[in-house]
């Protein structure tokens, strides 16, 4: 499951070929992903130009000249193609499932081609029909039904030790579990957040309540941190993840804690041993030895 690290890869490598580009044509190949398409998909997308190309929390939001954003979301296994106009291509997304023999656009989990203006084909493939697509007017993209009540944005100056302080007070859940949970923060899944509570030295057991404001302070620059160094590294590679440049992401070889249970602490000057538990049905990893 691609977390945001990886979806901001896949924005920046899809920005680059869509922004300024007009779509000239979309073929399906089914009428459903998730959840239904909208019954007029094609027509509604093509002629219009992509104005902007910009992410809330996992959701893509492409801007159209129509005055309608199309925004799509990546589910466990989406992936997008992209087919230059001179033969080279990129693969953005989760290339674990891509098939070697395939010609692009023709594979058993090719649903959607955007053809643009200037040659481009972009083919998206999702084997295990996770994703979503669908087109809502851009100046309501905030009521739309999927994203209405994701919280704030992990890298935005919305994220502060004071709204912190306000979505904490009185929790009585672990850390962890509320810092997975959407409605606070969109966007940080389950191995992100091991990694920013090692970086804080915040035991993912705790009490989200007690925190105090420098614990929340460290915990917004791990937060920002973490994020911003995995963006950079191109997003994990934990199930053959491609990057923009279609390159596996670097961030996977630099887990501190995620998926090392067991192995020595990679703090200089701890001597703990990485333990997983399990929160709310998911592993948790942690150094209990310095997180406290
Ligand atoms: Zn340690």
């Amino acid at each position: 499951m691609p977390e945001l690290p990886e979806v901001e890869t896949v924005r920046l490598g899809l920005a680059r070929v869509m922004t300024g580009n007009r779509i000239a044509a979309v073929k399906l190949r089914r009428s459903d992903l998730r959840f239904p398409l909208p019954e007029d998909f094609s027509a509604r997308l093509a002629g219009q130009e992509v104005q902007s190309l910009t992410r809330r929390a996992k959701y893509l939001v492409a801007s159209l000249s129509s005055g309608e954003s199309l925004i799509m979301h990546l589910g466990m296994s989406g992936r997008f193609t992209v087919l230059h106009a001179d033969g080279r291509m990129k693969s953005l997304g989760d290339a674990e499932m891509q098939a070697q023999d395939e010609s692009p656009g023709a594979g058993l989990h090719d649903h959607v081609m955007f053809q643009l203006e200037d040659g481009t084909r972009i083919i998206y493939s999702d084997p295990r029909r996770f994703g979503m697509m669908d087109i809502h007017p851009t100046h309501d993209l905030a009521g739309h039904w999927l994203t209405q009540r994701l919280g704030i944005e992990p890298l935005s100056r919305d994220l502060n030790a004071k709204y912190l302080v306000q979505a904490l007070r009185g929790r009585k859940a672990p850390l962890k579990s509320v810092l997975v949970d959407q409605r606070l923060i969109a966007g940080i899944g389950n191995i992100y957040a091991c990694e920013v509570l090692f970086r804080a030295r915040l035991s993912p057991r705790r009490t989200a309540g007690s925190l105090e404001n420098l614990h929340l302070q460290k915990l917004v620059s791990a937060i920002r941190g973490v994020l911003k160094e995995a963006i950079k590294a191109g997003g994990s590679t934990l199930r053959d993840y491609a990057g923009a440049d279609g390159s596996p992401g670097a961030f996977q070889h630099r887990f501190s804690v995620y998926d090392r249970e067991g192995q020595p602490c990679r703090r200089r000057g701890c001597t703990g041993k990485i333990r997983r538990i399990v929160q709310s049905g998911r592993s948790t990893f942690y150094c209990p030895k310095c997180q406290h």
